[in-house]
């Protein structure tokens, strides 16, 4: 069952936790947050640790960790993905609960925050373990997810299908009667099982998106403009998809594997094809040529896109950035270390829970489409994502400006002054 949480200020371990919580903290003073409504945002409100068993292809049991962490829902439903990936943690899923709060608040969504998955490296195991796992995983939350309780959705290293497990395993477990109106437990599925036409691009879009938006306020043209992008799955991909259309110049990318540069441009759609046929890694890509890891973020070029993990840009190596913007499609990949060093060098960063805000934008159209019965044409999901984004984008850009803040800290403004509002509005029961 869930339990409680300590207070995660208490915790001193360097990591995302301390970094999503010094970004709440910088804020939190600046506005003068009211002292009893910090102390709530400051604590998760449930935390979930899971052990279940799950028979492997040959015969032999595994016993699988998973985590489900909601960090509040003062605003709506707790929203967020599930991540399978070896650094999957109670700290991790609790700073990357923490940061879905601010990005539903910031976006303007009826949504709380929440994250969670399972420690594993997915590349050891075969699908049909992986379906196992899943659904096993789910098993194990139970009612603690929900259409209306708890949505996860996909994050690091799970997908779409991930998400058709998760929505077929819980509607098992239902009435018949109760089945079709639990459609909207997650969001993220393929679109033949519920999801929405643009699902798969919006967090990429949104990154594209916000990049464009700076680009148009600094009167800066993207076309020929060099970037590169850590992480080639999902985000990274849509990213880059869209940065291509625009004329922009996609230089280096690196993923889990290694790096890889060409300076005259990579084609994204022929990595994509060749990363497909090559077990997803970028390896080998006969367009380009390797580079050690270490040279990566130095490179020259115009924008960095961030789309892996946390902690990636540090004191280490944000020296040597030469970028003019990150846009980071990541949650959490730049440390507040390295923060400082880029705004002191006059980098602007596209905060996390701006830039990448599109993906959990789009899993509202989803989870509302699922809930009105209706199903929306892709054209109509991207305007509307479009519009949404615009709306952040501006709010940040006002607010960075009127109280003379960087990007991030405006962003984080918007968001807790909204969660301030509805408890001050509504008290705190009993
Ligand atoms: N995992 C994505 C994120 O970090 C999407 C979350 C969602 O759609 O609920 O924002």
């Amino acid at each position: 069952m869930i339990t409680k949480t300590h207070k995660n200020k208490k915790v001193l371990k360097q990591g995302m936790l301390d970094n999503v919580m010094r970004q709440f903290d910088n804020a939190a003073d600046i506005i003068g947050l009211n002292p009893n409504i910090r102390k709530i945002l400051e604590v998760t409100n449930n935390e979930l640790v899971v052990h279940f068993p799950v028979r492997m292809d040959n015969g032999e049991v595994e016993v699988f960790t998973g985590y489900r962490v909601q960090h509040n829902n003062s605003l709506g439903p707790y929203k967020g993905g599930l991540r399978y990936h070896p650094t999957v943690d109670i700290d991790a899923a609790r700073a990357l609960a923490m940061w879905m709060t601010w990005k539903t608040s910031l976006a303007g969504l009826p949504y709380g925050g929440a994250k969670g998955g399972i420690q594993l490296d997915p590349n050891k195991y075969s699908i049909a373990e992986l379906e196992r796992i899943t659904r096993r995983f789910t098993y194990a939350l139970g009612d603690n997810i929900g259409p209306e309780l708890d949505i996860p959705a996909p994050d690091v290293n799970t997908s779409s299908q991930t998400m058709a497990w998760i929505l077929d395993t819980y509607m098992s477990t239902k009435s018949p009667n109760e089945r079709s109106k639990n459609m909207h437990v997650v969001t993220g599925k393929p679109v033949g099982a519920g999801g929405s036409e643009g699902r798969d691009r919006a967090t990429g879009f949104g990154v594209f998106l916000t990049i464009k938006f700076w680009a148009e306020s600094k009167n800066i043209d993207l076309k020929n403009k060099k970037y590169i992008v850590q992480g080639f799955g999902n985000v990274g991909y849509w990213t880059a998809h869209f940065l291509e259309e625009e004329g922009a110049k996609l230089i280096a990318v690196q993923d889990a594997y290694g790096s890889i540069i060409n300076e005259n441009g990579i084609s994204v759609e022929s990595l994509l094809a060749y990363s497909k046929a090559n077990k997803g890694s970028i390896l080998g890509y006969n367009g380009a040529e390797k580079i050690d890891n270490t040279e990566f973020f130095g490179l020259d070029c115009d924008i960095i896109i961030p789309a892996a993990l946390g902690n990636q840009i540090t004191a280490k190596n944000a020296p040597y950035i030469k970028a003019r913007l990150i846009a980071e499609g990541a949650n959490g990949p730049t440390d507040v270390e390295a923060e400082k060093i880029l705004l002191k060098k006059g980098i602007e960063i596209i905060p996390d829970i701006l830039c990448n805000s599109g993906g959990v934008i789009g899993s509202y159209f989803e989870w509302l489409q699922n809930r009105n019965g209706e199903i929306w044409q892709l054209d109509e999901v991207m305007q509307k994502l479009e519009k949404k984004l615009k709306e952040s984008f501006t709010k940040v850009m006002l607010t960075s400006i009127e109280r003379d803040v960087d990007m991030r800290t405006a962003a984080f403004i918007i968001a807790i002054e909204r969660l301030e509002e509805a408890y001050t509005q509504r008290g705190i029961f009993p």
